[in-house]
């Protein structure tokens, strides 16, 4: 079908970042891996994921899905789609994904969706995941736009919405509340690495900063 080598062959431990087109997985995955991935692209123009390779870690930026008004809804189904099957696909080689989700908004985008009667493909995707037996982390981020006296207010309300009763702090191997911009991901790497020691794969650590 194509081409290019394929970055992907060979690597043996696979993250996916999964989430909503601007929620900062490409800042987060930059900051985490020292590698670039592109930040800020058009949301919703990839609809390929994107990887980072580090010897036998493959990072995998997949496409975000739905932003503001600008993309149509069939789009946004198109997109977790491509999600679910490359998911699907390559099951036996991820062994963690994280869902990013932007703290500041999360709350008012499931409320419109709700509005409409529907479930917002962010909780639809943890679900997914959950149930194929991938391992998940939540990467709250965008934590330094929450008010802090509001905050665990709102990481409550967060993951209740996501299926995981209050409050969050019960989840403190699943929910990290983050901030790429503040470069606040300390927490966040050491639930990856302690991923990759229970994969016998602390050699990982050294590509996750
Ligand atoms: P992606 O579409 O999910 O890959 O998101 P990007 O990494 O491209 O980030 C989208 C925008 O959010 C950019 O303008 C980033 O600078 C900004 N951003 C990313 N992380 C944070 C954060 O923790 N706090 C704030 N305030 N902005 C952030």
């Amino acid at each position: 079908m194509k081409n290019k080598p394929d970055l992907a062959d060979g690597a043996e431990f696979e993250i996916v970042f999964v989430g909503r087109s601007n929620v900062g997985k490409s800042s987060i995955i930059r900051k985490l891996t020292g590698s670039k991935v592109r930040v800020g692209k058009r949301p919703g123009v990839t609809l390929k994921p994107t990887h980072v390779r580090l010897g036998d870690l493959l990072v995998t930026d997949m496409p975000g899905f739905g932003f503001m008004s600008g993309i149509k809804e069939r789009k946004q189904d198109i997109v977790k789609d491509k999600i679910v099957h490359y998911i699907e696909d390559n099951a036996e080689r991820i062994d963690l994904a994280v869902l990013v989700v932007d703290g500041s908004s999360f709350l008012d985008i499931v409320a419109r969706w709700e509005e409409r009667n529907e479930i917002p493909v962010d909780i639809e995707l943890f679900k997914f995941l959950n149930e194929v037996g991938i391992s998940v982390l939540l990467a709250i981020n965008k934590m330094d736009k929450i008010d802090e006296a509001m905050a665990d207010h709102a990481l409550d309300d967060i993951v209740e919405k996501l299926g995981l009763p209050s409050p969050w702090n019960m989840w403190q191997d699943v929910v990290v509340p983050v901030s790429a911009k503040q470069n606040d991901l300390k927490k966040l790497s050491s639930c990856i690495r302690q991923r990759m020691h229970v994969a016998r794969r602390d050699d990982l650590f050294r590509y996750i900063h």
